[in-house]
């Protein structure tokens, strides 16, 4: 059966010691409340800097550290760039990609999240593959065929082995840090419409296995009916991951429904 997931986005925030000093915080109330039920799985994405440090300051058997973002390519004269080799070498399971920042920031294509995603599961990292729509495609009634292009352009390639190493995030750009949420409904719709092309690509199987997240101002007061929803596995969640009472509630909402 596929995974419920809580993985939080911390973006570019935080100092080492704040990043730090927040895991290790989320780290305790995460061990206190999971000495009962450790059902979900629960994902910290890090700037890279903090990858190391901040993974040994959780207890693996209650979360994990991820990355947001990888190199195109493996190794090699690219200045700045962190490959996947790197990031696995810190011990690191998950990378993030695809991020709609990094797509409409950092021009990142289909064609080069293609090459990430490749060098991302050479390196044996599990991928959390982010898709989603910009306003103005939902309100001309585009949002399925810009998720559907996404996902044929950017994950399509991959062998039914690959594809169970990606976590897919639905996150509708005009949610994210807006504090506009996805109805219930429209986040259902979506998932399911995302589950229903990825069944027709793969087969049911693989379509039933795949865990799929909803990001976009997911909170507190919102999470529980969104993860009500049958095919929505869990969240991405960015603003309320860097408030350790916020994020370990969202755990125990997912936990819980
Ligand atoms: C995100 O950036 O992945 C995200 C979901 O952000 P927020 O929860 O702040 O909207």
């Amino acid at each position: 059966m596929r995974k419920k997931i809580v993985a939080g986005n911390w973006k570019m925030n935080t100092t080492l010691p704040e990043g730090v000093a927040l895991a290790t915080e989320i780290d305790t109330k995460l061990r206190n409340r999971h000495e009962v039920s450790n059902k979900t799985v629960v994902i910290i994405g890090v700037p890279f800097t903090h990858i190391w440090e901040v993974g040994r300051s959780l207890a693996p058997k209650f979360s994990s550290v991820a990355a947001q973002n990888c190199a195109a390519e493996a190794s090699g004269a690219y200045t700045g760039e962190v490959s996947a080799a790197m990031i696995a070498s810190l011990g690191c399971n998950y990378v993030i990609l695809g991020h709609s920042e990094r797509r409409a920031y950092y021009g990142e294509t289909d064609a080069i999240l293609v090459k990430k995603v490749t060098r991302a599961l050479e390196n044996k990292l599990e991928v959390i593959f982010c898709v989603g729509e910009v306003l103005a495609e939902r309100e001309a009634n585009n949002h399925f065929e810009v998720v559907k292009s996404q996902l044929e352009n950017g994950l399509f390639n991959l062998s039914k082995e690959e594809i169970a190493h990606i976590i897919i995030a639905y996150e509708p750009v005009w949610a994210i840090g807006t504090g506009k949420t996805a109805t219930s409904a429209q986040a259902q719709e979506m998932h399911a419409f995302i589950r229903s092309t990825v069944a027709n690509k793969y087969g049911k199987d693989v379509a039933d296995n795949i865990s799929i997240l909803y990001g976009g101002s997911c909170n507190t007061q919102n999470a529980k009916e969104l993860f009500l929803n049958p095919d929505v596995d869990g969240g991405l969640i960015g603003g309320a991951s860097l408030k350790a009472d916020d994020f370990v509630t969202l755990v125990d909402i997912r936990e819980n429904v």
